[in-house]
């Protein structure tokens, strides 16, 4: 997904694209190191207007993903949505002559600026990166699920184990009389 932004007129432009995860090779290794499995295409839809000598872009990105529920470990599908919006402004080669690039592009990530060279934009990048950043961190199959016993590593979603709580040590037992919420 790339635009050229030599003639692109006051309107701006809009692109709509659907893209294989796979084809993205940060996405693509999250999924070789089974962090999660990527479902179908993602939906990326841009949004490129010019302004005064830079470029604004809104970004809409959906998606499914496949991933382990942080309580019971159950195969979890999860929807992927992410709206961005950031200032992509052209790298002036003068720049590198006072301070090294990595600071150049320290100093513009502080400011929300995305730096690129010559007359092209090239959004794979940043779609990777904001599909990485909607991922869920805490993924759940279900708002009530139960998640495994500590003790016997039993799904409670499947009922309740022989352990009971019945028999907890009683340094522990403290913890019985707290409620978790997450
Ligand atoms: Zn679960
Ligand atoms: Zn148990």
């Amino acid at each position: 997904m790339q635009i050229h932004v030599a003639n692109l007129s006051a309107e701006g432009l809009r692109l709509e694209d659907r893209i294989d995860p796979g084809k993205l090779p940060d996405l693509a290794a999250l999924q070789q190191n089974e962090d999660c499995r990527f479902e179908g295409p993602l939906t990326v839809s841009l949004r490129v207007m010019p302004s005064v000598g830079m470029f604004q872009v809104e970004g809409l990105i959906k998606g499914k993903v496949i991933l382990a529920c942080s309580r019971c470990l159950a195969v979890t599908e999860c929807p992927l949505r992410n709206t961005f919006r950031l200032t992509f402004a052209r790298r002036i080669p003068g720049d590198a002559a006072d301070s090294p690039p990595e600071a150049v592009e320290l100093q513009a990530e502080e400011l929300g600026v995305v730096l690129f060279e010559g007359d092209q934009i090239d959004f794979r990048d940043i779609i990777q990166e904001q599909v990485i950043l909607a991922i869920p961190m805490q993924p759940i199959c279900r708002q009530d699920c139960r998640g495994l016993c500590a003790r016997c590593g039993a799904n409670l979603n499947d009922g309740p184990c022989d352990c009971r709580g019945d028999n907890v040590d009683p340094r522990l037992a403290i913890l019985k009389t707290l409620k978790f919420d997450s």
